[in-house]
């Protein structure tokens, strides 16, 4: 496929970066409100988005892109779906917060409690997935009468102090001292590994916190071992075993991921899909743990906007496309044809790459000869330069890939089937492109 099949854009990233730097440094250190908006890790920098609608984002210019970025996971249906936005536009016209019960919160709950009442019983809304981890963990160590947490490397549950307590160097200095002697890691899949942390930590450990399908190392799959083995060892030692669903919750299925894999958590905490593309967390999970809420009065997140109508509502409305379960078969079908062009490209086109995916995100294998991702081991050894030139090259074609290796690539439900063959095919050209003339 010619490279020309998507219009160039003729952007300028690098001038347009550099204009950029100045205004936003002046009022947010670093330039951005989140490391995953400084686009750090690719050529392309930064990008400033206007609006969104349906499958695509438009630059303050105007011009328009294919998002494949999605908010990082928010946005299942795409931008602006029909019935959230009459959902919001209704809500905001009937009040948005009352910090008092609202009947908007009762129904989310009742939604996502019903979707998930093979562990579930009650929940708590928070505003964000971090707040909904420090929720959940708070909920087990009052449970287990114990402090510390396992998690597995290369995972993220948010910023809260207790989550990056073993961190990455650049944040070091600035986590609660002594936390680290309360948080534990070890690698994603490793089963062995993970029966030795238990054997001697066992005491220590309030609960083992997973995401099920690792989705901030790309995609990291768990092998059929991995869960059964988390669930086992739970079991065998009162700790509390928590899904981290803020990306995985109702995005490969309705509901949480213990669906799929048959394996039951103690708790499980969402985020984004159930909000609607507003801000949002919650955790729940067994009566019998929930109930140290209402022992604890106060001791956990509470919130001014927790469970505020105009939320609840945007999150019922995105809850009831998904219920019937038609669209999590298009999404995966187009994720799957997606994938199976690239891979099939890289083969025919000697390049030494792959693609692996699930339901409705797939990620880049750039390491070669590899299939999948199984660990934090392999992310460390992704080919990052090579993305970061496909990354550019991407955008001056007309779409936005996530600007990291650590995110999947997000489908939405607006796409259509032509627009992602085409996408796959001019995937493969420009990784050719890259590869044959900078040698990366
Ligand atoms: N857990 C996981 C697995 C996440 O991916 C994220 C955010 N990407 C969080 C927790 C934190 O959620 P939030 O950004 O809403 O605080």
């Amino acid at each position: 496929m010619e490279l020309n099949s998507f219009p160039l854009k003729n952007v300028d990233f690098d001038v347009d970066n550099n204009q950029k730097k100045d205004s936003y440094n002046r009022y947010f250190p670093l330039g951005a409100n989140s490391p995953g908006h400084m686009f750090s890790e690719v050529k392309t920098s930064r990008f400033t988005a206007w609006k969104g609608t349906g499958s695509s984002i438009f630059d303050k210019e105007g011009k328009e892109y294919v998002d494949l970025m999605m908010g990082l996971g928010p946005c299942l249906l795409g931008h602006t779906p029909e019935t959230v936005v009459h959902a919001v536009k209704t809500q905001i016209e009937n009040g948005s917060v009352f910090s008092t019960n609202s009947i908007q919160e009762l129904e989310l709950a009742s939604k996502i409690v019903d979707a998930n009442s093979h562990f579930m019983d009650s929940l708590r809304f928070t505003c964000s997935g971090t707040e909904a981890v420090m929720g959940a963990l708070r909920v087990a160590r009052a449970f287990t009468g114990k402090n510390a947490i396992l998690k597995f490397r290369g995972s993220y549950h948010g910023h809260s102090d207790a989550t990056l307590a073993i961190p990455s160097h650049e944040i070091k200095n600035t986590i609660h001292s002594g936390l680290e002697a309360f948080c534990y890691e070890v690698d994603f899949n490793d089963v062995e590994a993970l029966k030795e942390l238990i054997s001697e930590k066992a005491n220590e450990l309030s609960a083992i916190i997973v995401e099920p399908i690792a989705c901030n190392m790309g995609l990291v799959q768990p092998t059929n071992d991995f869960l059964r083995t988390l669930r086992e060892l739970c079991d065998q030692n009162r700790i509390v075993l928590i899904f981290d669903e803020v990306v995985n919750g109702f995005r490969f299925c309705y509901g949480s991921v213990s669906k799929i894999f048959e394996v039951k958590p103690d708790l499980a905490v969402f985020g984004k899909i159930i909000g609607g593309g507003l801000a949002i967390g919650a955790y729940g999970g067994r009566a019998e743990i929930m109930k140290v809420v209402e022992q604890y009065k106060g001791a956990f997140p509470g919130g001014t906007f927790a469970g505020s109508a105009l939320t609840m509502a945007a999150g019922l409305a995105t809850l009831n496309e998904l219920e019937s379960g038609k669209l999590y078969e298009k999404l995966a079908a187009l994720c799957g044809r997606f994938s199976s062009i690239v891979r099939e490209g890289f083969k025919s086109n000697g390049l030494p790459y792959s693609v692996d995916n699930i339901g409705s995100i797939a990620s880049f294998v750039l390491i070669p000869s590899l299939e999948k991702l199984n660990s934090k081991v392999d992310v460390d050894r992704q080919n990052t330069q090579l993305f970061s030139e496909f990354h550019y090259e991407m955008m001056q074609h007309g779409i936005l890939f996530p600007p990291t290796l650590e995110e999947p690539i997000y489908f939405s439900a607006p796409l259509e089937f032509k627009q992602i063959e085409d996408i796959a095919h001019l995937c493969v050209a420009v990784f050719k492109k890259i590869s044959v003339s900078k040698d990366v």
